[in-house]
């Protein structure tokens, strides 16, 4: 008989808890998003999300789990939890420790050997949170923070908190706990009155930051924000020259920073068998502290033969290509 959209899909599996509902998953590979909230209740001056998302709600956390286990049962083993602000997860259900309850929950799903979570938001990082994150065991020791800037005086134009001393401190706390953790963030540039001296203290959290993966953006005018409406805006040209000075040196910063994990062990996922083109048991995947789509790869050589997509294997560092590494996958035990 020949297939049709209608007998497909009538086929494909029932997502628990959406017993009307069939899917299949349209990527592939074994990492996928599982979305834990959508909208955002904060209100940083230059962002338009709130206008367009609306207020932060949850998904349950039974949901969000029986989606864990359909992914899984789909081939996948690292989940990638999504949001505008992981941090909030569960506020508006009556308790803001709901992700730290189902962090332990979603790494115990079988077949699943990774979680992380994307999106966090510094101000909200509460200590229990940042020790969970850096210590449960199938939980990436990965803080996505989106700092912004760091400059004190900036970040309260744009609606936000804390500033270089209180981010380093945070950083610091998180690495006594889990040395080897990511971090990664974003920052803009030329936000309506950035002075030379906000930009130097961006560069001097930076630099004793020693972050893994940075993303530079200019600022620009989004409809429906305050900073829409700010005095000192700079021009075009002033911002393009700031966002290139930062990315030089993130470029830099972060280079050094994969370089400084030369030596280390890190379990790398592993996502595709280059084999064929670089030679016998050589794949490509990434460690705890990569996210798979914005923060590097690691190519690891000596996998032994019959390892899988998906897989994760120990492996340590041996060199570097700007933010990406290389390592070779420990011997088997009894070898
Ligand atoms: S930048 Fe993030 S936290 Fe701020 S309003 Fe936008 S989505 Fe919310």
């Amino acid at each position: 008989m020949q297939r049709t959209a209608a007998t497909a899909a009538a086929d494909a599996p029932v997502i628990p808890g959406h017993d009307w509902l069939r899917r299949k998953r349209l990527a592939s590979g074994p990492m996928a998003a599982l979305k834990l909230a959508s909208g955002c209740d904060r209100r940083c001056a230059f962002c338009a999300i709130p206008t367009f998302r609306g207020a932060f709600v949850s998904r349950p956390p039974a949901e969000v789990l029986g989606e864990a286990h359909w992914l899984a049962e789909q081939g996948v083993t690292e989940l990638v939890l999504v949001s505008e602000n992981s941090t909030s997860y569960g506020k508006d259900l009556g308790d803001l420790r709901s992700l730290e309850k189902l962090l332990p929950e979603l790494a115990a799903v079988p077949g699943i050997v990774r979680v992380r979570v994307a999106y966090l938001q510094p101000a909200e990082l509460r200590p229990g949170l940042l020790e969970l994150i850096a210590t449960t065991p199938g939980v990436a020791p990965y803080f996505d923070l989106s700092f912004q800037h760091s400059s004190p005086t900036l970040l309260r134009r744009m609606r936000r908190f804390g500033g270089t001393d209180d981010f380093l401190r945070t950083i610091e706390r998180a690495r006594s706990l889990a040395p080897g953790a990511g971090f990664r963030t974003n920052v803009i540039l030329g936000f309506p009155g950035e002075t030379e001296e906000d930009v130097a203290e961006l560069e001097r959290f930076l630099t004793y930051g020693r972050l893994d993966a940075v993303g530079v953006f200019g600022y620009s005018d989004e409809e429906g924000t305050e900073a829409i409406g700010l005095p000192g805006k700079l021009d075009q040209a002033e911002i393009d020259a700031r966002v290139r000075r930062i990315t030089d040196l993130v470029e830099e910063l972060t280079a050094q920073r994969a370089e400084d994990r030369i030596g280390e062990h890190v379990e790398v996922l592993l996502t595709e068998d280059l084999s064929a083109t670089d030679g016998p048991g050589t794949w490509l995947g990434h460690a705890a502290h990569q996210d798979p789509d914005a923060d590097g790869t690691t190519t690891v050589t000596g996998v032994p033969e019959g390892a899988v997509a998906g897989q994760l294997v120990p492996a340590t560092v041996v060199g570097t290509e700007g933010i990406d590494l290389l390592a070779r996958a420990a011997e088997p035990a009894g070898r």
